[in-house]
């Protein structure tokens, strides 16, 4: 299959803009006329200084990030920072499970379930009034969006304020973040940044205690409190600018190219970028709505994700073959990675920032010939 013949729905890594892609490849065999590829810089070199700022000032810019925050670029993925935040901090169903393991059940509070307050299901966020909060709380999301930040987390100023931890691995760079109310936000770069590799972390300035006697790994030992791993302590990171252990430059420039586009492309930068989103998931979940006996949308309709649209295809009774016919028919139609997680099955539609609209109208098209053939 030709590349502009694909429309690639994949939850991760997702597709990358293919201008970005071009510009990349001629960096990989030689940047800036070096002779030498961005992937055989050193990261030591003021090539890898340059761009690693030049990504910082550029999300600084795209997201508005606070200077009271700073930003570490990491590696090992979402799934090191449930460690990294365990370790750093002390904290979503994969997350807790990290810090049951790493601290002891009798250390871990989870506020509130989404799976077992929908019958196993993820689908619906747990009324509010539910939730059980430590009085340090700390939380991240799971599965289903959030519409907006929860009123039980809101800061108040005072010291008892809530620790609160966004997962934004999947929406990152498509919605306006109140930065201010989190004291860390993390994401991968594989969906919506960049290409695998590198992981974002945007931490409060506060929460990067130097090394006092207090928290040395000594004390920690004693009081038989976890040490991070050095790879994964934000102070020994935000020390060394990021680049305390080789790092993938390469990602971070395609990341920065990425940035680098869509601030050239929206001129009111990650508002710009909402817009489309959700213009776009618009268009999905109506066409979606609009075949009530052949579509189940999994998620509740007030938190349904605008990057990720989970549905079941039901027609004709039996499930399993009406998702085989339709998978095939998108894959005979250039419409490619629309199977549902391994773990839960159906149908997941990843509308990330790189699907442009026209990707969207091809598939909402193809749902409503699916559902009227
Ligand atoms: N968090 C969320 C919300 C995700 O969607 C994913 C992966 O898809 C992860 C974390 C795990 O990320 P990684 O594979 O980068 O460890």
């Amino acid at each position: 299959m030709k590349r502009e013949d694909n429309i690639y729905f994949g939850a991760g890594p997702a597709a990358l803009p293919t201008d970005v892609l071009a510009t990349a490849a001629q960096a990989l065999q030689n940047y800036d006329n070096t002779g030498l590829g961005l992937a055989e810089h050193s990261h030591r070199s003021s090539i890898a200084t340059n761009i690693m700022n030049s990504l910082k000032a550029d999300l600084s810019n795209f997201l508005d990030i606070p200077s009271s925050y700073e930003i570490l670029v990491m590696q090992g993925g979402g799934s090191a920072q449930f460690d990294a935040t365990v370790y750093n901090l002390v904290w979503s169903s994969k997350a807790s499970q990290e810090a049951i393991r790493l601290l002891g059940p009798e250390h871990v509070n989870i506020a509130a379930d989404a799976k077992k307050a929908n019958d196993g299901k993820f689908g619906k966020i747990p009324d509010e009034s539910t939730w059980k909060l430590s009085k340090k709380a700390a939380m991240t999301v799971d599965g289903v969006e959030w519409p907006s930040f929860p009123i039980s987390l809101e800061p108040k100023g005072s010291d008892d304020d809530p620790i609160v931890v966004g997962d934004f691995s999947s929406t990152i760079l498509s919605r306006r973040i109140p930065i201010e109310k989190f004291s860390i936000i993390f994401f991968g770069a594989q969906k919506n940044l960049g290409s695998t590799g590198i992981t974002v972390v945007i931490v409060k300035k506060s929460l990067l205690p130097p090394v006092t006697a207090a928290s040395s790994p000594a004390t920690l030992r004693k009081l038989g409190l976890p040490i991070a791993p050095t790879t994964l302590d934000y102070s020994v990171i935000a020390k060394n600018d990021s680049l305390y252990n080789t790092l993938s430059i390469f990602d971070v420039y395609i990341a920065d190219e990425v940035l680098k586009k869509s601030l050239e492309s929206f001129p009111d930068k990650v508002d710009g970028q909402q817009a489309v989103a959700e213009k776009k998931a618009k268009l999905l979940y109506e066409t979606l709505d609009a075949y009530p006996e052949v579509y189940k949308v999994v998620p509740d309709k007030s938190v349904r994700s605008r990057m990720n649209a989970c549905f079941r295809v039901t027609k004709g009774g039996n499930v399993d073959d009406a998702e085989k016919a339709f998978l095939a028919g998108a894959v005979a139609k250039g419409l490619t990675g629309l199977k549902g997680h391994r773990s839960v099955g159906g149908i997941r539609a990843s509308n990330y920032n790189a699907i442009p609209e026209s990707g969207v109208q091809k598939l909402a098209a193809y749902l409503k010939e699916f559902a009227t053939a």
